[in-house]
């Protein structure tokens, strides 16, 4: 039997844009709305991804400490993955994916950053300030990084976010 392979995913973004929420639907399925900027946490999620198989997924669920650029330095340094969350209904966590964007690619080499753009929030369609387009558009401008939009409160595209982002690093581990 050969040893599952291990990936590390870290979720970056402002803080309330639902990285935690987002974590914990992929952990437990369910949408817990608890809300706590300053906690950090990890998670070994040991799971079948469509794809990719058995494997186990290191969650780094980043803390709001990550607008001290060191910080931030240290989790992109250990990360394989980066998913970039911003909340559909706010247009500074979008600008502020954009500058984390700009950070990762000063920091990682051009076939080594993996990243996925997440617009969370999507169930909140009255209260939206950036919109679809702008969403595709900024992935275009990230290299035509994958987007999704997703809801951790009503479970829309969680799913495939997650398995987008393992099945990418999963097929760059295995040389292309
Ligand atoms: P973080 O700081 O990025 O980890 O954000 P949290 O996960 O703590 O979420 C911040 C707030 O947004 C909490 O009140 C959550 O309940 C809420 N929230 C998170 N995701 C969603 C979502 O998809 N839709 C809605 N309506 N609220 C969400
Ligand atoms: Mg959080």
């Amino acid at each position: 039997m050969p040893l599952k392979p291990e990936y590390k995913v870290t979720l970056l973004g402002a803080g309330g844009v639902g990285k935690s929420a987002l974590t914990l639907r992929i952990i437990s399925g369910q949408f817990t709305p608890s809300y706590n900027p300053t906690i950090e946490d990890y998670y070994r999620h040991d799971t079948n991804v469509e794809g990719v198989g058995q494997c186990i997924v290191e969650i780094l669920d980043t803390a709001g400490t990550e607008q001290f650029a060191s910080m931030r330095q240290l989790y992109i340094n250990s990360g394989d993955a980066f998913a970039l969350v911003y909340a559909i209904d706010n247009l500074d966590s979008f600008l502020e994916v954009k500058e984390i964007y700009q950070q990762l690619v000063e920091m990682k080499k051009p076939e080594e950053l993996l990243v996925i753009l997440v617009g969370n929030k999507c169930d909140l369609k009255s209260k939206r300030t950036v919109s679809t387009q702008e969403g595709i558009q900024a992935a275009t401008q990230m290299k035509k990084c994958p987007f999704l939009e997703t809801s951790a409160k009503d479970g829309t595209n969680v799913e495939e976010f997650f398995n987008t982002l393992v099945a990418a690093v999963d097929k760059k581990a295995r040389g292309d």
